[in-house]
């Protein structure tokens, strides 16, 4: 059984690293465990997560009133406790703004992609919790949508939240999102993202058992056409292959130039004014 010193502990050194990658700043960010049955250790309001200490820790039960500890519990407590509440699976929540995530997550589009088999197999789809006001009510109610049928996601303009069976399973959650944030950003700024088929994904999902991971929910059906429940299925943007195990983008096209070199093959659209205006500094030019 595990300890409420080594908890605090483990709290202590996943803020650390957190920090230490960049995944907050200043005092951004929060991480929770269950304490026992009936209550949760959470980090603190208003502390860096890079610089804590086991004795600031707090602890609540499961309807968010202190128990323990000097300092007031994280602001996004009500987002946990909402976890807690709709996943008993589920012993640890940790929340971060890992910046290529969540510029995902402000660009709005979700890492929902059938592009590595390691997401695949551990986190499966990481969708996108609509925008909510950041320490209202309204943040649990946006992640209570998708929480029963995602172990990891987005949170519109602002960040990122993972949870796991342990405190060190829900934080690797949180490195897998960014790192595949950033592989995809690559991709998409290379000009092509080839997609995992839909035969090698469902092959991939039969051998989560064998890995000893336990996934939060099945794949949606893609070829239903009844409305999608993201409480119960997982949606994963993954194409028939035909035979083949990667498809290629649809989206298929050169490589980009980097974003200070012109294309010149590029068609530009001038107004009449606009043209006139260029022909006549020419000219001018030339006198
Ligand atoms: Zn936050």
């Amino acid at each position: 059984m595990t300890t409420e010193g080594s908890l605090r502990a483990d709290i202590v050194e996943v803020g650390r690293r957190m920090y230490a990658r960049g995944y907050t700043a200043s005092n951004d960010g929060n991480i929770s465990v269950r304490l026992g049955s009936d209550r949760l250790l959470m980090t603190p309001k208003g502390v860096c997560k890079g610089f804590m200490s086991p004795d600031m820790m707090c602890i609540t039960d499961l309807d968010g009133r202190k128990l323990q500890g000097e300092r007031e519990p994280s602001s996004e407590m009500l987002m946990h406790l909402e976890v807690y509440r709709q996943r008993p699976d589920v012993q640890a929540v940790v929340h971060a703004h890992p910046p290529t995530a969540t510029g995902f997550a402000v660009a709005g589009i979700p890492l929902t992609r059938a592009v590595l088999a390691e997401v695949l197999t551990t986190l499966g789809s990481i969708p996108i919790a609509e925008y909510a006001t950041p320490s209202t009510s309204e943040l649990p109610m946006a992640v209570a949508k998708y929480i029963k049928a995602h172990d990891g996601m987005l949170l519109a303009n602002h960040g990122a939240l993972t949870v796991g069976a342990d405190l060190l399973a829900a934080y690797y959650k949180m490195e897998t999102i960014e790192h595949f944030a950033r592989i995809s950003l690559v991709a998409r700024l290379l000009g092509r993202e080839n997609l995992i088929a839909r035969e090698e994904v469902d092959r991939l999902q039969g051998l989560r058992g064998t890995y000893g991971i336990q996934a939060p929910a099945p794949l949606c059906d893609d070829g239903t056409t009844a409305p999608v429940d993201v409480g119960t299925c997982q949606v994963v943007e993954a194409p028939e292959g035909r035979g083949q195990r990667l498809v290629p983008d649809v989206h298929d096209s050169p490589p980009r130039r980097p974003f200070d070199q012109p294309n010149e093959e590029a068609e530009i659209r001038l107004t009449y004014r606009e043209l006139s205006a260029l022909i006549e500094e020419a000219v001018r030019s030339l006198r």
